[in-house]
């Protein structure tokens, strides 16, 4: 086996982003701007809202905070994300989800504006997707395609099992898979919840992305002999260590890898590509922006 290695893919990315702002800035243009709205004190979306500051620094980008309290209101928030979508100079932001029970997901997604959606989760960036036009892909299938793109893994003509049909992941992971692209061009097979005999597909799979975040749910008996296996899950499971909890993926890894081909680790593997790939749509938003 061998290990699609998204820390290393991830760094590279983020180097390349890193020169290309500093070529626009050296001509005199502004850095590419990108805001990220963190709701409420939920501790997994305040560590994931810090990571995408961080990573701004690290490539020249200009980043801003809004921070509101878990009793924000709709009204609220939806003035806030009206004020975002009128801030000259802001390429794209983020709302972290989830929300709190008292705001319409739904609606707050589709107040942004698809031009500085970069998390591509807006209907008409969706669409766009899914008719191959060129748009904001969610992250977390865009790293994933970049992973595949960047380590050569042959996907034409092969069969992908995609476990989990989230809107985030798994759902937009089989349009990618099936465009007449590459990485693409695969047949794909959405499983999810209802699906029966789940095996019995995963076991006649070329590629397994599982992104259920059930941990340890794929086994090495789903798999068949040199599959890629892409592990998209991210569990806290209660440990020992310092910080009191660990993240686990939801393959069983030390099984899995006596018999895949290539496998992702979690962490270190999509998670960071995930995070890189908030920053390619953010360059993208920017060059738009400029033009
Ligand atoms: P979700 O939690 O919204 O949905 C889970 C999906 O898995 C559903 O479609 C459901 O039908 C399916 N599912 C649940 N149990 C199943 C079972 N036993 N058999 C078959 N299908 C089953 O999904 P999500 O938001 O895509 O998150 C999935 C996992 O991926 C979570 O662990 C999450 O933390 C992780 N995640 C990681 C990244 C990353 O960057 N690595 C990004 C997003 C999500």
């Amino acid at each position: 086996m061998q290990l699609l290695d998204g820390i290393k893919l991830a760094r590279e990315i983020k180097s390349e982003i890193k020169d290309i702002v500093a070529e626009s800035v050296n001509q005199g243009k502004r850095p590419p701007h990108l805001a990220a709205v963190l709701v409420g004190n939920d501790g997994a979306s305040q560590t994931y809202v810090k990571n995408k500051i961080k990573d701004c620094e690290q490539v020249g980008f200009k980043s801003s905070l809004v921070v509101l309290p878990n009793t924000v209101s709709q009204t609220e928030l939806l003035e806030e994300i009206e004020k975002l979508n009128n801030t000259k100079d802001l390429d794209g932001f983020i709302v972290q989800l989830p929300l709190p029970k008292q705001i319409d997901q739904e609606l707050v997604i589709e107040a942004i504006d698809p031009k500085k959606d970069v998390d591509g989760f807006h209907p008409a960036n969706f669409g766009k997707m899914a008719l191959d036009m060129s748009t904001f892909l969610p992250a977390t299938p865009f790293g994933i395609l970049e992973m595949l793109e960047r380590y050569q893994i042959p996907t034409k003509g092969k069969h992908t099992v995609i476990i989990g049909r989230s809107r985030i992941v798994g759902r937009p992971m089989s349009i990618l898979m099936g465009r007449k692209d590459f990485p693409g061009n695969s047949t794909v097979t959405l499983t999810h919840s209802h699906t029966e005999n789940l095996a019995e597909y995963t076991q006649h799979a070329d590629i397994v992305i599982t992104a259920l975040g059930v941990p340890g749910f794929l086994k090495a008996d789903m798999i068949k002999e040199g599959a890629v296996v892409i592990d998209v899950g991210i569990t806290r499971v209660d440990d020992d260590s310092e910080k009191g909890y660990k993240l686990v993926g939801d393959v069983d890894f030390d099984n899995i890898k006596e018999k895949a081909s290539w496998l992702t680790p979690v962490p270190g593997g999509v998670g960071p590509m995930t995070r890189a790939m908030l920053l390619k749509n953010t360059l993208l938003a920017y060059k738009r922006n400029l033009k």
